[in-house]
Order: structure tokens, then C-alpha cells, then sequence
């Protein structure tokens, strides 16, 4: 038997729970893992409030990533006692997830542990951190150069802004984060944040183009914020967009696009190709500052993951969670 917490639907009747479920039960995969850590991601804050069309399957188990060691294997990559990483890939959606003891899954879908990285730091990371490394990294593709220009940190003191403003701060460029949470700024200023700025600045509908401000963006937020960032981008400025903390709506013009050559990069963490992975997970494993993460992180159970994952769709809590799957 292992924990997880379970996503059920009969009829219009919607149940979360911490349930105990048979290992017979899970899922076809060529790999079984003992899940060390989870995490509660804003789309795992979905799933299990039951919010938005997250889960395709029932029942669900919920956790769209997990770290832990490989039980068994019969793909040629992977052997037991091997520590991996597993995020996206539908986990928690249309696969079971991790927020669980055991998780069966695809050998493809897995990245190898960094050595320099435990389990319960990875998902400290998870995808909201995995996330903020694919659009720290597109901006650095883009040909963005510290000295360009600030770059903006929308829905700051969520999980993909609070690590992206760590990441870019040590790679020395200069971050303002956006936030609603004005109490928030010497937490903000602590992960290297050299401004902050209240999100209503961005939240509003806005001019199709603006005064140029930032040479590059990372967007967790959408709707206006994500409209008015592109207004305000520079000269062939990088806008990377991951998010719809405030909305899926984007009421843009292209006047940023054709006038100024601004560029907007969407950024996808489920099915980004393993090459991708490999290469965010070890820039995170070197680049990101550990006292920072574990200043943004807090721990809990599953039974507590639960009871936490309204508050992750309020807005209300800042950094990251990571679950002791076996706590
Ligand atoms: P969090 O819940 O940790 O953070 C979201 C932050 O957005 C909040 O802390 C808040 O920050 C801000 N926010 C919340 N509500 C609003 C609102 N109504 N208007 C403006 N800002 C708001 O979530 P994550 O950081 O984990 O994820 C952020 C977004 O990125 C989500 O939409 C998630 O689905 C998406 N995502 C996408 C991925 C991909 O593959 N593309 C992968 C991971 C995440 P503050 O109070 O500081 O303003």
C-alpha cells in the first residue's frame, strides 16, 4: 500500500483526500519510484480545489512533479537506486502524479538528479522553479545582456518569480519585481530584487506602447500585466511568458512587435524536449543560491499539501512548498 493524495469525480460529486492505495493499482510506465519529495504548484493548487480542467483522467493521483529513487526498471536507462526528477509530461493531469509514496512512470519522462542537488531541494525547485530557469534561460538565448536594461518579475513572490529573481540577480542583471504584496518588498530585496513595484502598475488595461523600460520580462501573471510588459519593453526587448496567475486573456496590440522588434517567448515546462531539461536542471544545480532557496521554502505533509492548495489560488502565499510525501 502507498499514500497519495487521491482525485475522485462521480458524477458532479468532486473528492481530495490522502488516500491508501494498492500498489496493483498504479498506472502502466516502465519505471516505479519511491517519491522522496513532491510539491504544491499553482496547477497542483488547481487539481485538487478542483478550480479549472486540470485532471482529464479519474481518478487522479495529484502532483505534477516528484523527486526520489528508482524501485524497478525495465528501461534501459535507468536501474534501481537511481535518484531522479520528474516533472510535466501530464503527471497529476492525464498520468498519476507524485504527490504520492510511489509513482509509476516513463523512463523518457526522467532526468537524472543532479549530484550536487538533494530530492527535498529539487522540489523545493519543482516546475515553478524548472519553469523560471526555461524563461531565465530564454531571455540569455535572446542575446539579453545585463547591461541592456532592468529586467521585469511579474507575480514576484510566487514560486517562478521568487527563483527567477535569485537566478537573474546572480547572473547580474537587474531585477524589479512586480507585486501585490507590498509587505513582500525586504523578502523581495533579499533574493536580489534591486526594485519593487506594486502590481496594479501592470494590471490595468494600457496604451498599446508605452515608455520603454525593460530589455527583458519573465511573466507568471498574463492578461494586461503581460499586454502592458510588451508595451513597455525596449527596443528589441525579451518578453518570456509561462503564466496566468491573473489571466489567460491577453488583450495586445502588435505595436511592440512591428515597431519595436520587441520579442515575446512562450514558455512551456510540460513537454519541453529532455535536452531542455537536462540543461535547466543543471544550470539550477550550479546557479541558484541555496540559503535563497531554502529561505523561500517551506515543508509540508500530505495531509497538509491539502489543506494549503486554496491559498496557492488566493495568491496569498509566497515562495515554495515541498512535500514530505513520507512525512
Ligand atoms: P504561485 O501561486 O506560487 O505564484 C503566483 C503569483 O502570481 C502570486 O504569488 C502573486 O504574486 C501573483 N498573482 C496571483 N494572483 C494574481 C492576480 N490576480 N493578478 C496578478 N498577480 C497575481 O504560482 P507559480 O509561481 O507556481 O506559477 C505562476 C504561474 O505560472 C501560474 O499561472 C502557473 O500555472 C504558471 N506556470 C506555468 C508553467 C509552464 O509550463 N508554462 C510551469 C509553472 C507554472 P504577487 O503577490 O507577488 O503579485
Amino acid at each position: 500500500m502507498f499514500k497519495a493524495i487521491y482525485l475522485t469525480r462521480d458524477a458532479d460529486r468532486f473528492d481530495a483526500r490522502v488516500a491508501s492505495l494498492e500498489e496493483s493499482t498504479l498506472p502502466e510506465g516502465d519505471v516505479t519510484l519511491r517519491v522522496e519529495y513532491s510539491t504544491l504548484n499553482y496547477k497542483d493548487g488547481l487539481a485538487i480545489a478542483n478550480q479549472a480542467p486540470v485532471v482529464r483522467k479519474w481518478p487522479m493521483v495529484a502532483g505534477i512533479d516528484g523527486a526520489g529513487v528508482v524501485e524497478s526498471s525495465s528501461h534501459p536507462a535507468w536501474k534501481a537506486g537511481d535518484h531522479v526528477i520528474v516533472d510535466g509530461w501530464g503527471l497529476g493531469e492525464t498520468h498519476w502524479g507524485c504527490l504520492a509514496q510511489k509513482a509509476r512512470v516513463k523512463g523518457d519522462w526522467l532526468v537524472r538528479l543532479p549530484a550536487t542537488l538533494t530530492s527535498r531541494q529539487a522540489m523545493a525547485i519543482g516546475t515553478a522553479g524548472y519553469t523560471a530557469m526555461l524563461c531565465a534561460l530564454a531571455l540569455e538565448k535572446q542575446g539579453v545582456e545585463p547591461a541592456q536594461g532592468d529586467i521585469l518579475v511579474t507575480g514576484a513572490t510566487g514560486g517562478v518569480g521568487s527563483i527567477a529573481i535569485s537566478i537573474l540577480s546572480a547572473w547580474g542583471y537587474r531585477v524589479v519585481a512586480s507585486t501585490g504584496k507590498s509587505a513582500e518588498r525586504a523578502y523581495l530585496e533579499s533574493l536580489g530584487a534591486a526594485d519593487v513595484i506594486d502590481r496594479n502598475e501592470l494590471s490595468q488595461p494600457g496604451k498599446p506602447m508605452q515608455k520603454e523600460r525593460w530589455a527583458g520580462v519573465v511573466d507568471s501573471v498574463g492578461s494586461h500585466t503581460l499586454a502592458n510588459a510588451c508595451a513597455q519593453a525596449k527596443y528589441r526587448g525579451v518578453v518570456t511568458a509561462c503564466g496566468l496567475a491573473q489571466g489567460m486573456d491577453f488583450a495586445a496590440s502588435v505595436a511592440p512587435f512591428i515597431l519595436r522588434g520587441v520579442r515575446l517567448i512562450g514558455v512551456d515546462s510540460v513537454m519541453a524536449p529532455l535536452a531542455d531539461r537536462e540543461q535547466a536542471w543543471a544550470r539550477l544545480a550550479t546557479d541558484l543560491d541555496r540559503k535563497k532557496l531554502e529561505a523561500i521554502t517551506t515543508q509540508a505533509s500530505l495531509a497538509e499539501a491539502l489543506a494549503l492548495a486554496p491559498g496557492i489560488l488566493a495568491g496569498t502565499r509566497r515562495g515554495r512548498v515541498v512535500v514530505d510525501v513520507n512525512g
